[in-house]
């Protein structure tokens, strides 16, 4: 295998602490992410409900099953791993109250990752997922997804310094993997509003990639969120931690950064759009930015 990338960017450490990222636009030899993401969600009817996720996740073979924490209410927070390779990766959903998108891509790529002879089983990854990291605030208890409105107290992602258990499970898992792409699987799926998609990132991407992501969502029927632009990623695209500013301290991402890339795609339920597209197109959005990273787009060794 070649080991000189078609297009290579380095990204130095910032001032703060944050893992060297390096993105290759090479694609890796028989992974088509955007195909893929469309195969794995053939079956999906729906956006499932928390509590549909969680049954469902437990019933796919193949995957190591641990429990790395209890809600306030006491539900078990699942964490899945499958495959032992050189660079742990980390998918989150319901990370907040009625983000749901994710969570259902979360189970399609659960179900082909449990095939032998699925693709990205070739890849040098540990995959670890969680499939719900928020069950307490879901609407009905995890058995719909009523429209809801999330409040500060809810996101436990943004509670380091005053951390509700699902807060100090998901640091543990940040600890102990340090995994080198995280995805926070966040959407607007919960509000009902037509918005366009924004990319939040950890680190700044190559322009190549970020015009690979904006075609990918535009041609899956979404429009860009212009008011964000960033100078060199440009439409849809910012630094979390520019935005967040000093609040950043208290963001579970200030630690994900250490050792891996952060990356979020948040889409938004839209009329015309099946809720298939939806976990399709975030799942395709994900894996495209995970294969593009130097480590993860390598075979096994
Ligand atoms: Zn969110």
């Amino acid at each position: 295998m070649s080991n000189s990338p078609v297009d290579a960017t380095q990204i130095a450490p910032g001032a703060g602490q944050k893992a060297a990222i390096i993105f290759e636009a090479r694609p890796f030899a028989g992974i088509e992410p955007v195909k893929m993401a469309g195969k794995f969600t053939e079956g999906v009817t729906e956006i499932l409900p928390a509590g549909e996720i969680i049954r469902r996740c437990r019933l796919v073979p193949g995957f190591a099953h641990e429990i790395i924490g209890h809600s306030e209410n006491n539900v078990a927070i699942d964490l899945y791993k499958i495959g032992n390779g050189a660079h742990p990766v980390l998918f989150y959903g319901f990370p907040d109250p009625g983000e749901a998108i994710g969570a259902t891509g979360i189970l399609a790529l659960m179900q082909a990752l449990s095939a032998p002879e699925c693709a990205l089983r070739r890849l040098d990854v540990t995959w670890l997922f969680v499939p719900c990291l928020n069950f307490d605030d879901q609407p009905d208890n995890g058995r719909s997804l009523s429209r809801v409105m999330k409040t500060s107290a809810q996101e436990v992602d943004w509670l380091v310094h005053n951390p509700r258990p699902e807060t100090t499970a998901l640091l543990d898992i940040l600890k102990r993997y340090r995994p080198r792409f995280v995805f926070p699987m966040h959407d607007e799926f919960h509000c009902n509003e037509i918005k366009p998609v924004y990319f939040p990132v950890s680190h700044p991407v190559p322009a190549w990639l970020a015009e690979n992501l904006r075609r990918l969502v535009v041609q899956a029927g979404f429009a860009i969120d212009s008011s964000f632009n960033h100078p060199q990623m440009g439409e849809g695209f910012f630094i979390i931690e520019e935005e967040a500013g000093e609040e950043f301290s208290g963001c579970t991402w200030s630690f994900a950064q250490q050792h891996g890339f952060v990356f979020i795609c948040e889409l938004f339920a839209a009329p015309g759009i099946p809720h298939r597209n939806l976990a399709a197109t975030q799942l395709a959005a994900g894996l495209t930015v995970m294969t593009t990273l130097k480590d993860l787009s390598a075979n096994r060794r």
